[in-house]
Parts: structure tokens; C-alpha cells; sequence
């Protein structure tokens, strides 16, 4: 019996443990479990959410490391780089096109009833305010300030704090590049090392796997009694007046994985989409169960290298970084999110302001944190660079979960896919 339940594919029983915790969150909302499930439940979703963060700083330090001391030289690594990131934008910018035109085009703030307006406002007030401190404390005069926010002070106090994994990249780099750079014989100890750790990480990542079913059971169940709330008929109507808009931009986030990705796949990395699909099938599970493209990063690594053959070298530089500043889906719901707030107070936005937020939307995904919720806080920055309200994003607030499920998991994809891509130009580089 053991013996069967090891056969089963991971993915299947990721699969068997969302479903069973959408029918028990289900059931909880019916029979009043909703307390329950909030003490007793929702904590083995938050241990598990803990268990894939706590590896996720020991897998970019060790595996980014390992990665770019295995490269042959200083040339590669750049040449590595500059796809990474071109791609990376590339993606970004078409992504939020998309959002921008099917907004523009299906309107969807015409089809929200104006009534519910003051309700959310009072609502959601409080939290809208939250989120503003945030913003505004991360704010600063230079334009720049990005770069000097990439650049540790100190890489204990960086890699004691999950939000600054972009510190932790470019500590790795630096590292890593200094043991190409030097004899190999000096740095034999190190990569030595450096290796072995590295086989101890994707362990720990493996048992924490084993824990994955529970989990998303967990996480999933807290899901649903969380988003119905109190009141789930009232929740329901709420979610029935934001129809539209959801539907925006679940019809883009399907255009992005649907046309684009496949697109990419063929004219750049010849791999069959569905093989691709198929491989990080996995990691697109727990992207939508966790909502969060850091935690998900562990098993995003594990899917590519294992199942479709991306070298660690490749991995280990593309897929923390992507994870941290390449959100296609996170970039496109704010598209649309921007639009839609603007159509319910009849603002109306001009060419310019269409590419301010093509701008805006860029960078605010970048600046986005890889954990749930975060791309809803920096929307409030392409809000305000086009003149539109805070206030607004109260409107989106409810339905705002269910949606960064969805982004989240076309985050992933596009890391999955751009590590593909950037693995078929290192291999053909190697035959040359
Ligand atoms: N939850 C998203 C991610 O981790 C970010 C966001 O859109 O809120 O990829």
C-alpha cells in the first residue's frame, strides 16, 4: 500500500489535496466550521507556506553560487544576464499590453454597479491606508533608488530577511564571479563545499515536499472560508459585481500562458509547450495554492532541471531572479486593474497615460515582492502616476486573492519558460 502511494505522481497528489480542501473549505462555510478551520486547519497551510520560505534564501545563495562557479567564464555570465533580463522585460511589457487593450476595449468598469462604490470604500479604507504607508516608506526622490536598494550593506542581515532576496542575488553574483575569476586550485575547497551543500538543499526541499499534499489541502481550505468571509451570500454579490473585471483579467492572464508562451516556446526554445506545460505542472499547482512565486521557487527549480532537463547553472541564475523581478501576470492585473479604476470614476485616460502605465507597470512589478498580495500594494504607485485615486483600490480588494492565485501562476510559467529559452542559447554557445 506504501509501496503504491510512493508511485503516485507528486503533482497528482498536490492535485487530490487542492480539491479536497476546496470541498472541505466549502463544506466549512455551509456548517459553520469557519472558526475551525481558521484555529486548526489554516495553521498546517502557514507552516507549510514557512517551511518553502525558510528554504528559499539557502537554495539562491547555494544554488546561484554553484551555478555561476560552474560556468567557464566571466562572458558567459554577462551574455547569460543580458538575455535574462531582455527577456525577462520583453515578456513584461507584451503581458501588460495585453491588459491595457482588453481593458480598454471590454470596458469593464461600465458593468460595475455604482451602489456597492461607498460600501467598499468604507470597507476597505483602513487597509488602503496600510498599504499607502508601505509604499510611501519604500518611496524615495531618486529615480535610481532601485539600484542602491539592490547593493547589501551586510549579506547576514539581507539573507535574515526574506523581502531582500535581490540583495542575496547580487551577493551570490559577486561571489560566484570572483571564484570564476580566480586559479581554479584556490577555490577548490570552496566550490567543493559550495556542491555538496547544494545536494543538501535540494534534499531538504524534497522532504518538505512530502508535506506538500497537506498543505495545499490546508492552504486551499483557509482560502475559500477566508474569501467568503462572514457573510458568504454577501461575499457572493460582491463577487458577482466585480465579475466583469475579474473576467478581464482572467481572459488576459489565459492570453499570456494560452498564445504568448506558446509562441515563445516554439520561436525560441523549440520544446513542445505542452511538454513544457506538463514539466512545471507541479510548481503551477503550488503557485496558485501558496500565491507566492518566492515559495513556490524551491520546486519551480526542482520542475525545470528535473523534468525538463535545464542545466542548474542556467536555473540557479534565471529562476531567483525571475522570481523576484519578471511578473507577468502580476504586471497585466494591474493593467487592467488601473483601467477598471479609472472607468468607475470616469476618469479618462489618455495615450500618455496608456504608456505611463506600460512604464509604471513595469517597474512596479519588479519592485513587487514575491508573496501574496504584494502586486495589489505596488499597484497603488501606477495609480498615483496617473493621477487616479488610492481610494480605488478598494474596489478590487475583495476579489483580489482568487486573482493573485491566477497571476502567481503565470509568474511561475514565465520563469519556467524563460529558463528554458535561456538553457536552448547556452547549449547551442557550449556546441559552438
Ligand atoms: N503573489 C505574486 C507572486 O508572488 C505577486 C503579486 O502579484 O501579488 O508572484
Amino acid at each position: 500500500m506504501n509501496l503504491k502511494l510512493k508511485k503516485i505522481p507528486l503533482s497528482v497528489k498536490i492535485l487530490v489535496g487542492m480539491l479536497l480542501g476546496v470541498s472541505f473549505g466549502l463544506i466549512a462555510i455551509n456548517t459553520g466550521l469557519v472558526e475551525f478551520t481558521s484555529n486548526w486547519i489554516s495553521p498546517f497551510g502557514t507552516v507549510f507556506i514557512k517551511l518553502l520560505k525558510l528554504i528559499a534564501i539557502p537554495l539562491i545563495l547555494v544554488s546561484l553560487i554553484k551555478g555561476i562557479s560552474d560556468l567557464k567564464d566571466k562572458a558567459s555570465l554577462s551574455k547569460m544576464g543580458f538575455s535574462t533580463i531582455a527577456l525577462y522585460m520583453l515578456t513584461t511589457v507584451i503581458a501588460i499590453s495585453i491588459g491595457l487593450s482588453l481593458a480598454y476595449l471590454i470596458k469593464p468598469g461600465d458593468y460595475f454597479p455604482k451602489d456597492k462604490q461607498e460600501a467598499l470604500f468604507e470597507k476597505y479604507s483602513e487597509s488602503i491606508s496600510e498599504g499607502q504607508n508601505m509604499v510611501a516608506s519604500s518611496e524615495s526622490d531618486s529615480p535610481i533608488q532601485f539600484f542602491v536598494d539592490i547593493v547589501p550593506e551586510n549579506i547576514f542581515f539581507s539573507a535574515s530577511n526574506n523581502t531582500m532576496m535581490l540583495q542575496v542575488i547580487f551577493f551570490s553574483i559577486l561571489f560566484g564571479l570572483a571564484i570564476i575569476t580566480l586559479p581554479r586550485d584556490k577555490t577548490k575547497a570552496v566550490r567543493k563545499f559550495v556542491n555538496s551543500l547544494n545536494d543538501i538543499v535540494l534534499r531538504i526541499i524534497e522532504i518538505i515536499m512530502k508535506f506538500a499534499p497537506i498543505g495545499v489541502f490546508a492552504l486551499l481550505a483557509s482560502v475559500i472560508t477566508d474569501v467568503a468571509g462572514e457573510n458568504p451570500a454577501d461575499s457572493a454579490a460582491l463577487f458577482g459585481a466585480l465579475g466583469m473585471y475579474a473576467l478581464v483579467v482572467i481572459v488576459g492572464l489565459l492570453g499570456v500562458g494560452a498564445i504568448i508562451y506558446p509562441i515563445f516556446a516554439a520561436l525560441f526554445s523549440k520544446m513542445s509547450y505542452f511538454k513544457f506545460l506538463k514539466g512545471i505542472f507541479p510548481a503551477q499547482l503550488l503557485a496558485f495554492s501558496t500565491s507566492s512565486s518566492a515559495a513556490t521557487l524551491p520546486v519551480t527549480k526542482k520542475c525545470v532541471d528535473e523534468n525538463l532537463g535545464v542545466d542548474d547553472e542556467v536555473s540557479s541564475f534565471v529562476l531567483p531572479i525571475g522570481a523576484t523581478i519578471n511578473m507577468d501576470g502580476t504586471s497585466l492585473y494591474q493593467a487592467v486593474a488601473a483601467v477598471f479604476i479609472a472607468q468607475v470614476f470616469g476618469i479618462d485616460l489618455s495615450f500618455n497615460d496608456m504608456l505611463t502605465i506600460v512604464l509604471t507597470a513595469t517597474l512596479a512589478s519588479i519592485g513587487s515582492a514575491a508573496v501574496p498580495g504584494a502586486g495589489m500594494i505596488m499597484l497603488l504607485i501606477v495609480l498615483a502616476s496617473v493621477n487616479i485615486p488610492a481610494e480605488g483600490l478598494a474596489l478590487i480588494f475583495a476579489i483580489d486573492r482568487p486573482l493573485d492565485m491566477l497571476r502567481t501562476t503565470v509568474n511561475v510559467t514565465g520563469d519556467s519558460l524563460i529558463s528554458v529559452i535561456i538553457n536552448k542559447f547556452v547549449s547551442k554557445q557550449k556546441k559552438i
